[in-house]
Parts: C-alpha cells; structure tokens; sequence
C-alpha cells in the first residue's frame, strides 16, 4: 500500500518538560464562555446551552514566535485561552467522570478574523473562514495534569505590547471544564488527542504588525508571539 499523495503531517504538541509529543486529532472551541466577554461581544451572558466551533489540527502553531498577520482580513482579534488535551473518550460522559479523561492543559490564542466572522454572523452562514484559518491557534506545549491538577481558578490574562488588555480568572468560566465535556461528548464521539479551547474573557482586541501578544494561564504556561 502506498499514498498516492505525500501523506499529511501528524499534528501534535510537545508535552513539557519530555522528549514526549500528544498527538491531536481534533480541536473543538467553545464560544462565549466568560459573562464580560458575552457581554463585550453583543449577547446575554445568562447561562444558555455551551456552543461549539471547530479549528483544525494544522491550524496550530506550537509555542510562540513570529505570528504572520494572516490574508483577507484587516480586523484580527486576539482571544488567549486555557486549552485542554484528552487522554480519552467517548460519549454521553458524565461531568463526575470527565476530568479523568484529560490528560493536560495548555496556553492557546484562538485567533479570529472578526470582519469575516462578523459578516459569517450576519449571513448565518459558518464561522470557519473567521476561525479555522492558517496558524489560527497558536498554543503552548501540554502540562500534563499530573502536575498542574486540573486548574478551576486562578489569573488567565493577555498583555499586548507590555499593556494589560485582558484579565480574568478560570473561575469566571459560565461553563466548567466537566460540564464542557458532557455537553461535546452528547454531540461528538471524544477521543484521545482532541483539543478543547475553553474560552476567552473580556478585552479581545485588534492586533496590527509589529505587536507583541503575551499571555499566561496561572499554574499552566505562558505564551508569546510577534505580530509580522
Ligand atoms: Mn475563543
């Protein structure tokens, strides 16, 4: 058997602190999980039904560095996340069972197109050309969660260019890490290797070239890019 193609590029993150890698095979966003951020983007921040987007695997760029300003848009936002790794899956997983799933945590950027996802909005039409374009999620390697447990509070914040532009805490998230995973896995089969951005709080914002995004989620990592 051969490929009659070069065969695609495993993705993958390093783990920290080992020669180890964690293979991804999917990479579910969730939208709107902070009440400010609902608020900054428009919507009511009350506790409806979790929503899910997807980015793709190759859409990730590990740990920091030089960050392209990407085609077709002249509105990138940042949104700094915590990001979660599985270990294992399944469906219909009870929030009590959830966390043994996780392997461990990251630092990511879900960066946004938002003209194109705004205008996606408008036309109900999908949000992947805002979301899931190239180098879309720039993230750190995975903690594994042997060391940094599984992270309920604690600062999650971004500084663009040495200025304070987003600071919340993990314990504002309107759903936690065991009800997210409930929820996705009553809509998808889970499985090791899939990613999960958990959300942003407020303060997302444009960024130009030549800006220097750098964010951190306490206990977890910190990551930074350069806007070219
Ligand atoms: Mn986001």
């Amino acid at each position: 058997m051969a490929y009659v193609i070069p065969q695609p590029p495993q993705s993958f993150l390093p783990v920290a602190g080992t020669d180890d890698q964690f293979p991804v095979r999917r990479v579910y966003c969730v939208g709107r999980n902070y009440a400010e951020h609902a608020i900054e983007m428009g919507h009511d921040p009350d506790r409806e039904p979790p929503f899910f987007f997807m980015k793709c695997p190759d859409n990730l760029m590990v740990g920091g560095g030089d960050w392209p300003y990407p085609v077709a848009s002249n509105d990138v936002h940042w949104e700094l996340e915590m990001v979660l790794g599985l270990k294992s899956g399944g469906t219909n997983i009870p929030a009590a069972q959830a966390l043994d799933h996780v392997f461990g945590y990251a630092v990511g950027l879900d960066m946004t197109r938002r003209d194109l996802q705004g205008e996606a909005k408008k036309m109900g039409r999908p949000w992947d050309v805002g979301k899931a374009f190239d180098l879309a999620a720039p993230c750190t390697a995975i903690h594994p969660a042997e060391k940094t447990g599984h992270p309920t509070a604690g600062r999650i914040w971004l500084e663009r260019n040495g200025e304070v532009r987003q600071d919340g805490d993990l314990n504002q998230m309107i759903w936690k890490i065991p009800e997210m995973i409930e929820y996705l896995s009553g809509l998808f089969t889970l499985a090791p290797g899939d990613l999960i951005f958990t959300g942003t709080p407020a303060g997302v914002g444009a960024v130009q070239r030549g800006d220097v995004l750098k964010g951190g989620v306490e206990g977890v990592d910190e990551l930074t890019i350069k806007v070219v």
